[in-house]
């Protein structure tokens, strides 16, 4: 779609209608490519002869320039041909291309950069036989040589094997406890085809990505020049971090295609065919589920390009790549599969592109980190971007209504004792019974607080009883609350007690 978004510049605009123009001349093409299994190599290399392949770099290195947001819009029209070509270009861009800009010397960038905006293609090598999400384990090793760094080991699932010329490695430099701890054990490496003792193993079999090889790499004795080290030794896990949410961008790019061939094709299909004498497309069922595929997929768009403009101005963009990584391919799916359902029997048929398209669904909950690992990084790093918003409210009792509501201004205590605290404790239980107080909670009840006499308080409390404290990983005091006997001894028993005005009196002893 070459409707850009408000924030896209002219040269972003121009690139859109004509990567959409080159898309809609060569569609047939992925057809060809889903029957013959070849990759249309004629394709690759009129995109390089455009100068696609250096959206991302600078012009002094021989580039377009136009960004993160330039490589997505020409990644999503690739990819309504096919897969193939959209992976194949796009891969390239998180294989050396982003590492080189943001972490490689002036020597590095212009001895690659260039090449690659005429059309090297590149492949990155993180997964190996034994490790996959847990990619910190690594377990190839670089050691130095002199001014050569010697890699071994085997690396798996590599995107691009054979066709790339040039490969970004991450191994071990480091066996010590204290680097491992720091993430500091893994550097990154460029290592090019034709270096002696790296060769293909195997190449897979894939269920999806027709025409794309991908396979294992074997990496014997490797002698690869110190120059070829991106960044510092030790290096490796911050660039592959910072490369990983380049890639979750642009990989996410690639599934927009699919998502809006299937819409074209289920749209006009309903259109043309006819049930129960008129159009299928008049069935309400068949309209809201176009209307569902539509908000899968312009929400997916929206998501890729706010992470590739957050990219842009070099502003975190963790977030939104994680969430368009896993929105967008959990959408892809329903998106294919809906598609498929409006078409009927037709659109489960090879004879349409959809078929072809449904097979690389799962591949983009898996590539580029699972659908779990995204969960996981969505889950930390969504309670530290959210943490001011997500402050558990202060609570209190309502004056006139009785019963626990929030407060913007919670009651304070002035200083921590044992009644004090035994007070919060109790006004606790009844505003929010059943939970513990956080230091933080506490904290807020008090007027003159102090870390320490908190937790010398608490441990007296304990000590008698009327306490109950959890302490976390490293023994710190983290949650804690009144026990019964403590909450007996804070208030009395009628503190506690409160019923609804419907119930009947004779219920209550
Ligand atoms: C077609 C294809 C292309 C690829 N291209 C490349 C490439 O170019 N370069 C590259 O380096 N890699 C590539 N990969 C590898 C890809 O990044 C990995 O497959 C992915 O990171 C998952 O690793 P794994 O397959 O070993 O699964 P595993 O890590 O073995 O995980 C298996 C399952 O367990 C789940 N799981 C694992 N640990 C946890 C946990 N702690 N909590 C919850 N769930 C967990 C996972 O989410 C998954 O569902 C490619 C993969 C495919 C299929």
């Amino acid at each position: 779609m070459v409707d850009g978004y408000p924030w896209w510049n002219e040269r972003h605009k121009e690139l859109a209608v004509e990567a959409k123009e080159f898309a809609d001349e060569n569609i047939h093409r992925g057809e060809e490519v889903f029957w013959t299994k070849k990759f249309p190599e004629d394709l690759l290399k009129t995109v390089a002869e455009k100068g696609w392949f250096g959206v991302l770099i600078p012009e002094q290195y021989g580039g377009m320039n136009v960004g993160a947001t330039g490589s997505c819009i020409v990644t999503e029209e690739l990819s309504r041909i096919c897969s193939a070509l959209a992976n194949v270009y796009c891969v390239t861009f998180f294989s050396g291309t982003k590492q080189l800009l943001n972490f490689g010397n002036e020597e590095q960038r212009k001895r690659w950069l260039p090449k690659i905006a005429k059309g090297t293609v590149a492949g990155v090598c993180i997964t190996e036989p034994y490790i996959g999400s847990d990619a910190a384990a690594i377990e190839t090793t670089a050691e130095r040589d002199g001014d050569f760094y010697i890699i071994n080991g085997k690396k798996r699932f590599t995107t691009n094997v054979g066709i790339a010329d040039m490969y970004l490695v991450y191994a071990k430099t480091s066996e010590k406890t204290e680097d491992k701890a720091r993430y500091k054990h893994l550097s990154a490496f460029i290592v090019e085809k034709g270096s002696p003792g790296f060769t293909i193993e195997r190449v897979n079999e894939l269920t999806g990505w027709y025409g794309l090889p991908n396979g294992y790499l074997d990496f014997e004795n490797v002698k690869v020049p110190v120059e070829n080290m991106i960044g510092n030794e030790g290096d490796g896990w911050k660039i592959m971090m910072a490369g990983l949410n380049f890639e979750r961008t642009l990989f996410t790019a690639g599934m927009l295609g699919p998502m809006r061939e299937a819409l074209r094709y289920a749209v006009g299909h309903a259109e043309r065919r006819i049930q129960f004498g008129q159009p299928t497309i008049n069935a309400e069922v068949n309209q809201f589920k176009i209307a569902d595929m539509i908000a899968g997929y312009e929400t997916s768009r929206l998501l890729v390009y706010y992470a590739a403009y957050l990219t842009d101005l070099g502003m975190d963009n963790v977030l939104y790549a994680t969430m368009a990584k896993l929105y967008t391919s959990e959408t892809y799916e329903k998106v294919l599969s809906t598609a498929i359902q409006v078409m009927g029997g037709d659109g489960w048929t090879k004879f349409y592109p959809l078929d072809s398209f449904m097979r690389d669904a799962k591949v983009n909950q898996i590539g580029a980190g699972t659908s779990e690992v995204m969960r996981m990084i969505l889950f930390r790093q969504g309670l530290r971007t959210l943490k001011e918003d997500l402050k558990f409210p202060a609570r209190r009792v309502h004056e006139t209504l009785k019963v626990p509501v929030s407060t913007p201004k919670p009651k304070k205590v002035r200083e921590i004792n044992e009644h004090s605290l035994l007070e919060l404790f109790a006004e606790n239980y009844i505003v929010n019974p059943g939970l513990c107080m956080s230091r933080e909670d506490i904290k807020a009840r008090v007027e003159e607080f102090d870390d320490q006499k908190l937790d010398e308080t608490l441990q007296t409390l304990e000590t008698q009883g009327l306490v109950k404290i959890y302490r976390d990983r490293k023994g710190r005091i983290s949650l804690a609350r009144a026990t019964i006997e403590g909450l007996r001894k804070a208030k009395p028993r009628e503190a506690y007690r409160w019923f609804p005005d419907w119930i009947s009196k004779e219920y209550i002893f």
